[in-house]
């Protein structure tokens, strides 16, 4: 079942880390319930992570708090909200503690890294999230960051039009076969 659960990965970087937990029903469940499933995640990532060695229990107690912090922002910018602080100051520190300057690549739009300090790889890992979620919310698709709000999924994405809803049009479909379905058993 690796290849569903990880269907949607291959968005930006810090919705795909936010996308480690996900809705059954209405109800939020975690998706990284073990190393094993952080080096799985990581492995559909690795072109543009590097993956710490070990991936062990250790890694995924830090990896777990910058996902948090990630799914707090992201969260926000989905509601039209401001930033909450604390999540801000925390993903700041986590990019200063292993920063990394752009650099140009061969073609437009394609980025390459070079880290300013040496660091820790899991360090590193954290760094390079908290980079990506700033480059998203610094950027011009900041006010694109959504929440489908359907059962079922519950995931961020980036709306291709001000008015999208859902994530996708199965999401959609759901929603409304579902509302359909509380209207009825409320009329019971
Ligand atoms: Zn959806």
């Amino acid at each position: 079942m690796t290849v569903a659960r990880w269907s949607w990965l291959g968005d930006r970087l810090a919705i795909d880390v936010a996308n480690t937990v996900r809705r059954r029903g209405w109800r939020y469940v975690e998706l990284i319930t073990s190393p094993e499933d952080l080096r799985t995640w990581l492995e559909h990532e690795r072109n543009r992570l590097a993956i710490p060695a070990p991936v062990d229990a250790a890694l995924v107690s830090r990896f777990l708090p910058v996902r948090d912090h990630v799914l707090g922002v992201l969260r926000a910018a989905a509601a039209g909200e401001g930033l909450p602080a604390a999540e801000v100051r925390a993903i700041n520190e986590l990019a200063i503690a292993a920063p990394t300057v752009r650099l140009l690549g061969s073609r437009p739009g394609h980025q390459l890294t070079w880290p300013v300090t040496a660091a820790d790889p899991a360090t590193r890992l954290c760094a390079d999230i908290a980079a990506a979620t700033i480059d998203l919310l610094t950027g011009s698709d900041a006010t694109a960051v959504a929440l489908c709000d359907a059962p079922g999924c519950g995931q961020l994405y980036l709306r291709g039009r001000p008015n999208q809803q859902w994530c996708n049009p199965h999401c959609g479909t759901r929603a409304r076969s579902q509302r359909h379905a509380e209207r009825l058993s409320g009329q019971t």
